[in-house]
C-alpha cells in the first residue's frame, strides 16, 4: 500500500557505485511514498534498449546539454564516465517551493554541489554488501558492455572514498527489502 506522511519536506539525494541498486531502491520508494518527487535527470548518454526517454533520463545531445548549462537550468551537473548528466532546477524548485519531498538520484560529485547550495539536503550513500556482490549485480543487469562495466566497477572504490565526509546516511544494500525501508525511514524522519 502507498504511504502519504505529511512530515517536513526536504532534498534527498541518493549515491552509490553502478550497479549497487540506487534505480531499484529508487523506485520502490516512489512506488510505496506518494509524497516523494523523483526529479528525472537528463544526459548526454546513449539511451539502451531497456530505457525510456522521460522515464529513467531525459536523453539529450550534448550541444543541447551544454546549452542548458549556460542558460543554467541544471540544479547541478557533472561528467560521469565519459558523459554529462544534470538535476533539471525547475521542477525540483517548484516541488521544494510546495512543500513537497525531492529525490535526486545522483553521482558524489553531484551529491557534493547540492549540499553546498543546500546545507540541509540529506545526502544517502547506498554501499554494496561486498565488491564481489557488486560485480555480480553489474553483471546481472547486462545494460552495459563489458567494457563499460569493468571501468564503472574500477570506480568504485573511489566514489565511496569521495563520499566520506560529505554523505550523512550509510545504507548498505544487502537485503533489498531492508535497504528499501531504511531509504524510507531516512526520508519520513
Ligand atoms: P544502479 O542503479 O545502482 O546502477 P540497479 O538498480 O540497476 O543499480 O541494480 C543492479 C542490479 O542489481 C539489478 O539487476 C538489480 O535487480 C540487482 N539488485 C539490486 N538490489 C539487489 C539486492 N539487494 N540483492 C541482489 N540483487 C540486487
Ligand atoms: P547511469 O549511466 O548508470 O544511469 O548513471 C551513471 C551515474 O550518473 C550514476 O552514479 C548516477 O547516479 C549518476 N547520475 C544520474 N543522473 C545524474 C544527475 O542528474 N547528476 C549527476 N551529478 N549524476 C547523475
Amino acid at each position: 500500500m502507498a504511504e502519504n506522511r505529511n512530515n517536513k519536506a526536504g532534498l534527498y539525494v541518493i549515491s552509490g557505485p553502478s550497479g549497487v541498486g540506487k534505480s531499484t531502491i529508487t523506485r520502490e520508494v516512489i512506488r510505496r511514498c506518494e509524497d516523494v518527487y523523483l526529479s528525472v535527470s537528463a544526459t548526454t548518454r546513449p539511451k539502451s534498449e531497456q530505457e525510456v526517454h522521460g522515464r529513467d533520463y531525459w536523453f539529450i545531445s550534448r550541444e543541447e546539454f551544454e546549452h542548458g548549462i549556460e542558460q543554467g537550468r541544471f540544479l547541478e551537473w557533472a561528467e560521469v564516465y565519459g558523459n554529462l548528466y544534470g538535476t533539471p532546477r525547475d521542477k525540483v524548485e517548484q516541488r521544494l517551493e510546495h512543500g513537497g519531498n525531492v529525490l535526486l538520484e545522483i553521482d558524489v560529485q553531484g551529491g557534493r554541489q547540492i549540499k553546498q547550495a543546500r546545507p540541509d539536503a540529506v545526502l544517502i550513500f547506498i554501499m554494496p554488501p561486498s565488491p564481489e556482490q557488486l560485480a555480480e549485480r553489474m553483471y546481472k543487469r547486462g545494460r552495459d558492455e563489458k567494457e563499460v562495466a569493468s571501468v564503472r566497477l574500477g570506480g568504485a572504490e573511489k566514489e565511496i572514498e569521495q563520499a566520506k565526509g560529505w554523505y550523512d546516511k550509510w545504507v548498505v544494500n544487502d537485503d533489498l527489502e531492508k535497504a528499501i525501508n531504511e531509504v524510507i525511514d531516512i526520508v519520513h524522519s
